[in-house]
């Protein structure tokens, strides 16, 4: 928007120039991306949008009347494009035949529609955790009776045996895990957590908000029961995001939200609520944000096979490899099992596809998303100083993630660099000789 404040103290293209196309990094246009000295290393936060996703909503929104409530021309293409989308995100995270795709806020709107439609613990269970978990996956579950939150150990094998004890220890009715730390980027292995809690009798939430923007995902061959994630961190914009999964518990749960949509009839004393993704989603439908996340998620879905894993596999390494390099940088993990194992077939993934494989032959357990630590330096100023003098965005602080950062030894915060379609060799390389500089010189 003309007049806005340049974010940055170094030169960017005049604010016509946002609406750019650009395909550096993986070669997939992002509006913005005219902003070519700008090193975006923050998509783990707000990803920037799709020129595919913003072209797709500039040809919805001449439409806008209401969705499910008009018999009017205008009306009847809302409905359509909105039932459309929810298909194109069910097809997207591979759901099964029968599975709701609810529309949301957010991640964390999702989780907390979830948390409400849990069957009451004393006859269902209680809900395990992992006490990694960004706070969206953490508070609406801690609130519920039989919450139990398991310490990740320092290995993946030992962490995965503590949670097999404790899914197996007391009834529980769900398993809620991160598909990928938005600290550290790590995956754990979602088909192998989700034989755990089935053969517990659970079932299984994850929180996609981290994957889903890095990895083709697949619900069925994962045997996962519930998904959620959000839309602005998948290259579209804010405001919208979806929870899929099994329709029983949504089903028989109250409506998120009492209101209009969600019903089949009202009375003067009585309502008939409606079942389906309808019950949780009162209120007029929200015709941009949907679209726009199904607009993504094809566009994503489209990339050519192993294309999105092999970029940003390649930046990870490279990032990690330049930061390592570096006196006085510490790279946090919460576990210690090796980075990249080689696959004893050699050949195709093991574990849904998730698992992304380098040059070398090597998987690697990780998405783009590294946190690290300079000992002895203020996380907020180091990360000023990374924008105002280099250009280059990161974030400081605890990530949403305070018990996990008190683990990782980094109570007051630390540095996370993370990685998009968008990003270069060259934005990693910045960042390091950036960081690099400020270790030998200061700010
Ligand atoms: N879960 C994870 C792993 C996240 O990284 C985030 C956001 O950072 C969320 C949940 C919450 O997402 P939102 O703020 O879009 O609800």
């Amino acid at each position: 928007a003309p007049g806005l404040p340049n974010p940055h103290q170094r030169q960017h293209p005049a604010p016509g120039a946002l609406l750019a196309v650009q395909g550096a990094g993986l070669g997939v246009p992002l509006v913005g991306g005219g902003w070519a000295e700008y090193a975006n290393l923050d998509h783990a936060a707000s990803a920037p949008c799709l020129t595919a996703v913003a072209e797709h909503v500039a040809r919805v929104l001449p439409y806008s009347a209401s969705v499910h409530r008009g018999a009017g021309f205008a009306s009847q293409v809302c409905t359509t494009l909105y039932e459309g989308a929810r298909r194109d995100v069910a097809r997207f995270v591979g759901a099964r035949d029968g599975d709701l795709t609810v529309f949301t806020r957010n991640t964390t709107d999702a989780v907390n529609l979830l948390a409400r439609c849990l069957p009451a613990a004393d006859a269902a269970g209680g809900v395990v955790v992992f006490d990694v978990e960004h706070h969206a996956n953490l508070l609406p579950w801690r609130a519920r009776a039989g919450y139990r939150s398991v310490a990740a150990r320092s290995t993946l094998a030992e962490s995965l045996a503590a949670l097999e004890a404790e899914l197996t220890a007391a009834p529980t009715a769900l398993l809620a895990v991160t598909g990928a730390s938005n600290v550290t980027g790590e995956t754990p292995p979602l088909a192998r957590l989700a034989r755990l809690a089935h053969r517990a009798g659970a079932r299984i939430f994850v929180d996609a908000a981290q994957l889903a923007p890095h990895r083709h995902l697949d619900m069925a061959a994962d045997d996962v029961d519930y998904l959620a994630f959000s839309g602005h961190k998948l290259y579209a914009p804010f405001g919208a995001g979806v929870l899929v999964g099994r329709a029983d518990w949504l089903d028989a749960a109250p409506p998120y939200l009492a209101g209009g949509g969600a019903v089949r009839e009202v009375s003067t004393d009585a309502v008939d609520w409606a079942t389906g993704a309808a019950r949780h989603e009162a209120g007029t439908p929200n015709l941009a944000g949907a679209t726009a996340i199904a607009a993504a998620c094809r566009t994503l879905a489209a990339l050519p096979p192993g294309a999105w894993e092999r970029h940003e596999s390649d930046l990870r390494t490279r990032l990690l490899g330049g930061l390592a390099g570096l006196d006085g940088v510490v790279i946090h993990r919460i576990w210690s099992d090796p980075e990249a194992t080689p696959n004893s077939a050699g050949g195709p993934s093991t574990d849904g596809g998730r698992r992304t494989r380098d040059g070398a032959g090597a998987w690697q357990d990780a998405v783009g998303v590294v946190t690290f630590s300079l000992p002895g330096h203020d996380p907020a100023r180091v990360s000023a100083y990374l924008s105002a003098e280099h250009g280059i965005g990161v974030r400081a602080g605890r990530f949403c993630a305070h018990p996990l950062l008190a683990r990782l030894g980094a109570p007051g915060g630390a540095l996370r660099a993370s990685i998009g379609v968008g990003t270069t060799d060259d934005h990693v390389d910045r960042l390091i000789a950036a960081v690099a500089r400020y270790l030998r010189v200061g700010p």
